[in-house]
């Protein structure tokens, strides 16, 4: 069987390896230049760095598996990570349940009671009875307005900007799941959270991937967008892309995966039912606005801070530097500057050196010690349709992977749940959309 794929990101080089194995010939067209979508790179330092901050949680089965597949599992390293939120001009950690009981922002009472809830989420397994609430009004409830407006009030706001009191509670639910299972079980429970890392960067897991799919006689074609998918009776029967002459080619195949956001796919086939389109358009998306600073000097010790202080215009510093060594990127210490945004959003429309303006003197109120000065290099990245803002009740909306249109399937990042988007359910998901064509095809 021929399957054409739409995308060269996780689901859509997944998939691939998965039909390759198989026996059948998957060919991959991927618009941008580089391969790994969301979880792409760039040089820095001489090292190779995700445009947006990536990491993997040890719960990330099918992805670590997949590195250990492709033989990149000497490059796994699992590291114990450092967590802390700003709040009130000053870091606290929030690692381990002493750093909780440390947390003087929260009374004594309410830290308590975060504890007891987050206790309470981890072992409750039935997350489909959450799925009627949103998580703010859910959290308010039972944890307090305290532990909303200090500790995850803030959290929502970082990853869902003005939409925050939107995302259903199966999110918040799948969030401390992960977080918590990359502890360890009971006791060890109680240890640090270690957080993993493909050494040589997500880059050489999808190099390594292209390489197996070309072995298996697959292919996999980068700026070479897809402008349309054929049908034709009622059947995906090609796929009509861009070649890197700028010429429009069609290519015949028996199957066609598309791993393109919701709001992409019904452009390229508009023959698709309304009520599937309908579905597709009930989901809205955030794109990550990533301010990134080489610097001379860290800026803290921490790698992922939150920040709980509204008068910041940016609401996360992960600092990769201090979760991998800075020799991997020449030794300079690399910060990235988070923000999810919409398009309406003052800052997503600002010119990459005026948000660089906006952000820099808020910079030493985390560190006063920091200068300008220390700024050796900075990039700026928007990556589109980086966050899907799933709301409640979502399994009654969720778009089938099988299309309503006879061997077309859809797989992407609104259809991960009720775990949070990432790579590791990507790969998840590729892996069971290629399943699901093979089924379809005897
Ligand atoms: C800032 C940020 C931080 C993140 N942090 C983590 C993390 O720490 N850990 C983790 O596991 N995950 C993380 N993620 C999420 C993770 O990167 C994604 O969930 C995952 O990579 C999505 O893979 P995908 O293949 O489903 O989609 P994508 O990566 O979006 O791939 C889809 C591909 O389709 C291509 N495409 C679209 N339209 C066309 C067209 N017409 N023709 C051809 N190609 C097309 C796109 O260019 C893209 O390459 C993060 C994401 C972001 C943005």
């Amino acid at each position: 069987m021929r399957v054409g794929i739409i995308g060269a990101g996780a689901a859509g080089m997944a998939a691939a390896f998965a039909l390759g194995k198989a026996g059948h010939q998957a060919t991959v067209y991927e618009g941008a230049s580089f391969l790994g979508g969301q979880a792409s790179t760039f040089d820095v330092g001489g090292g190779r760095l995700e445009r947006g901050y990536h990491h993997l949680f040890t719960s990330d089965t099918d992805i670590v598996d997949l590195i250990h597949e492709l033989g990149l599992g000497p490059k796994m390293a699992w590291i114990e990570s450092t967590v802390g939120i700003f709040y009130d001009g000053k870091i606290y950690n929030f690692v381990t349940p002493a750093d909780l009981l440390r947390f003087t922002p929260l009374s004594l009472i309410d830290r308590f009671r975060l504890g007891l809830v987050t206790l309470y989420i981890r072992r409750y397994k039935d997350w489909r009875k959450l799925e009627p609430f949103v998580a703010s009004e859910w959290i308010r409830k039972y944890a307090g307005k305290g532990v909303y407006d200090v500790v995850w009030g803030p959290l929502l706001r970082g990853k869902f900007g003005a939409h925050y009191d939107k995302v259903g509670m199966p999110w918040f639910w799948g969030k401390i799941q992960t977080r918590f299972a990359s502890r360890g079980k009971g006791l060890k429970g109680m240890q640090r959270e270690r957080l993993g890392y493909p050494m040589g960067s997500f880059a050489e897991v999808f190099e390594v991937l292209e390489q197996r799919i070309n072995e298996l006689g697959g292919e996999v074609h980068l700026s070479t967008p897809v402008r349309s998918i054929v049908v034709e009776d009622g059947r995906a029967t090609g796929l009509e892309v861009l070649d890197s002459g700028g010429n429009s080619v069609t290519h015949s195949f028996d199957a066609v995966l598309s791993t393109t956001p919701s709001y992409v796919f019904p452009r390229l086939v508009p023959s698709l039912p309304q009520d599937y389109v309908d579905k597709l358009q009930r989901v809205d998306y955030l794109a990550a606005v990533l301010v990134i600073l080489v610097l001379k000097e860290p800026l803290s010790k921490i790698y992922w801070l939150n920040i709980a202080d509204r008068s910041i215009p940016f609401v996360g510093l992960i600092e990769q530097t201090n979760f991998v060594d800075p020799s991997m990127y020449g030794g300079k210490h690399i910060l990235y500057i988070s923000n999810y945004l919409d398009e309406s959003s003052p800052l997503f429309n600002m010119k990459d050196s005026d948000l660089l303006e906006e952000y820099i003197p808020h910079l030493k109120k985390i560190n006063p010690r920091f200068d300008r000065s220390w700024i050796e290099e900075w990039h700026y990245h928007k990556v589109a349709a980086a966050q899907p803002i799933i709301g409640a009740n979502y399994s009654a909306q969720l778009p089938d992977h099988r299309t309503p249109i006879k061997s077309l399937y859809l797989a992407n990042t609104t259809q991960v749940y009720p775990e949070d988007r990432g790579t590791n359910y990507s790969v998840r998901m590729g892996k069971h959309v290629a399943d699901l064509i093979m089924q379809d095809f005897v």
